[in-house]
């Protein structure tokens, strides 16, 4: 075949290809270019998960009429000249692609008016090509509309997930918008119910809860840390919330959400030794710093970056994030009994500084104690608990994960947190919690296999609403529910009332169950049953478990230990950590130098 220049309509398909992928990247251009034009509320109308229509108006600056068929041109834009402002850039566009590109790969309406102009005008692109400019009434700002995406291109709608998952791309979207803008009004619907709609008050935490739910938001730790013209500003969860994938981590750099390899890692960094292996925090974090030492122009959705200075930006966020860590302390939670057995606990009782403190102990020690001293990364613990965790752990004899255990006899609890008891073999030190969610697991799951959960009414139904993303998934997973015991039915938008539980859990909350069976799911998750199952029951089991920092009475504790001697696989809990470990009296005479001393 000859070399040929490629058609208009060919290239900018090709061009199309890199920047709109699917119905969130157009959601996320057109909210950009409404928060360019000074946009106070931001209107995003999607149905169908935006395959029939996306629309997004605005009350910005709007464009003139006779700067439209400009505005959807490619290689059009408002935002640069040179390609040296590219360093100071301050808005989210430039690239002057997106309207072009959404107009070759949909039916795409701009309708828009700036203030001194009595009318506003209209301009309909199909499959690339512009229609003759109308002038319509119309109030200042603009109104995109786009209709039947990639209508043009079958391949593209193939490659697009469920409908659930685009939604979910695009809720995702907008509420993290809403949360790095939240000065600005949000509303997100999706034909039939508002999604998401923000006050626009500048109250990150109501947005926050939107984006996670109220118990999640309410624990989330904020962080404001500034340094030499470097701002970092948002939320992280504390070591006791954690997800199983990096998903729910979010950078913004500049107001534009990135995807930046090396802030995820100074963010985990940060969590370092504080985490369980496996487990991930969530974090919504702004940062900003000046345009200057960041390159934005390095990918064709602006979804990466690159810094001047990538060291400098690494160690900011992770001593930030630290010391916002460091600088909290629990405060323990007594839940109400597992057992049936009602117990009272003096105030002052309550076990204190149990979990991230202990592995933090010496940070005590920093001046004050608050979030306004200044550690240093050399004073950070990580590295001196690191070494001290290893060599303790060449002592002891990690379980085996199979295999029953030993009878054993109850010795007590320690730190709220660990049973201490005796076996023929030595000296066991017991998880509480990791062994109540065995037990529960083990018992929750036998049930399951002789089809009979039994389930209890609650006395009074109780109404529990979901973030809209996992309100969605809630809702495909309701008959799912049903053989797990829980009665669960819809009660207007994204709200559930939940009658009735697993006789199991009764006694603890409810919402806290439902919110566990959604919060973790996977994109797409496998649809086999049973896996799903088995997930969904040890999801729920950990959440409904007792805590680490539960002070328990000796019954309560005694029912533990011999619940955990029943169980099949009484030596890890469902997600395979250990339920315990073992010092066996060998060991202890070898340590005390008894019998074959180093
Ligand atoms: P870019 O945002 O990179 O400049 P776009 O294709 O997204 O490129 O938009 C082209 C131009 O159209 C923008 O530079 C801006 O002048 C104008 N424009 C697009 N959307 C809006 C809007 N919502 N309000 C005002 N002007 C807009
Ligand atoms: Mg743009």
């Amino acid at each position: 075949m000859p070399i040929r220049l490629l058609s208009p309509e060919v290239a900018s398909q090709i061009a199309a290809g890199e920047v709109i992928e699917r119905p969130a990247s157009v959601v996320k251009e057109l909210l950009e270019n409404s928060l360019d034009a000074g946009a106070r509320s931001v209107t995003i109308a999607v149905e169908e998960a935006g395959k029939k229509l996306i629309e997004v108006a605005d009350d910005g600056s709007g464009i003139p009429s006779e700067e439209l068929e400009l505005a959807v041109s490619r290689h059009a834009t408002s935002k640069l000249v040179r390609s040296a402002d590219l360093f100071s850039i301050s808005t989210l566009g430039f690239r002057g692609e997106a309207l072009a590109s959404i107009g070759s790969v949909s039916r795409l309406t701009v309708t828009s008016r700036v203030q001194n102009e009595q009318e506003g005008a209209r301009l309909r692109v199909e499959g690339g090509a512009a229609s003759k400019l109308t002038k319509v009434g119309t109030t200042v700002g603009t109104t995109v509309r786009v209709e039947d995406l990639f209508y043009n291109v079958p391949a593209r709608l193939k490659f697009l997930k469920s409908d659930t998952t685009e939604r979910r791309a695009t809720d995702a979207l907008v509420t993290r918008y809403a949360l790095a803008y939240p000065g600005k009004r949000f509303k997100l619907s999706d034909g039939k119910n508002v999604v998401l709609q923000t006050s626009g008050d500048g109250d990150r935490r109501a947005i926050l809860a939107a984006l996670y739910g109220v118990d999640v938001a309410k624990q989330m730790l904020e962080i404001q840390s500034e340094e030499e013209g470097f701002r970092l500003t948002g939320f992280i969860s504390p070591t006791s919330l954690t997800r199983s994938n990096r998903r729910e981590l979010t950078f913004f750099i500049n107001g534009r959400w990135v995807h930046d390899v090396s802030l995820n890692t100074a963010l985990l960094q940060a969590y370092h030794t504080l985490l369980m292996v496996g487990r991930y925090p969530l974090a919504a974090l702004f940062l900003e710093i000046p345009p200057a030492e960041v390159d934005i122009n390095v990918h064709p959705a602006k979804a990466e970056v690159r810094f001047r200075n990538p060291d400098k930006v690494f160690s900011f966020v992770q001593r930030s994030i630290r010391r916002a860590l460091l600088a909290y302390s629990p405060v323990p939670n007594v839940a109400p009994s597992l057992w049936g057995i009602t117990r009272t606990v003096p105030a002052e009782q309550e076990p204190r500084h149990v979990g991230l403190d202990w592995a933090i102990g010496h940070d005590e020690q920093l001046p004050g104690g608050s979030s306004q001293s200044s550690v240093n990364s050399e004073q950070l613990p990580a590295d001196s608990n690191q070494s001290s965790v290893s060599s303790e752990s060449s002592m002891v004899r990690g379980p085996s994960s199979t295999g029953s255990i030993p009878l054993l006899r109850l010795i007590g609890q320690i730190g709220a947190t660990y049973l201490v008891a005796e076996g023929p073999d030595g000296l066991y030190l017991i998880d509480q919690h990791a062994a109540h969610e065995r037990i529960l697991f083990e018992k929750l799951m036998t049930q399951h296999a002789m089809k009979n959960i039994p389930s209890q009414a609650l006395l009074t139904p109780v109404a529990v609403t979901l973030p809209p993303s996992s309100a969605n998934i809630l809702i495909t997973q309701l008959s799912v529910l049903q053989h797990f015991g829980f009665d669960v039915e819809e009660f207007g938008p994204n709200t559930f009332q939940v009658r009735a539980m697993p006789a199991l859990f009764m006694g603890s909350d409810p919402s806290a169950a439902l919110r566990a069976l959604v919060e973790d799911f996977e994109e797409d998750e496998s649809p086999l049953q049973n896996e799903i199952e088995a997930k969904l029951a040890a999801r729920v089991c950990k959440r409904m478990a007792v805590k680490a920092g539960q002070a328990l009475s000796t019954e309560e504790q005694r029912a533990l230990l011999n619940d955990l001697e029943a169980c099949d696989s009484p030596r890890t809990c469902p997600h395979g950590r250990p339920t315990m470990i073992h010092l066996s009296v060998d060991m202890l005479e070898r340590q005390f130098g008894r019998r074959g001393a180093r």
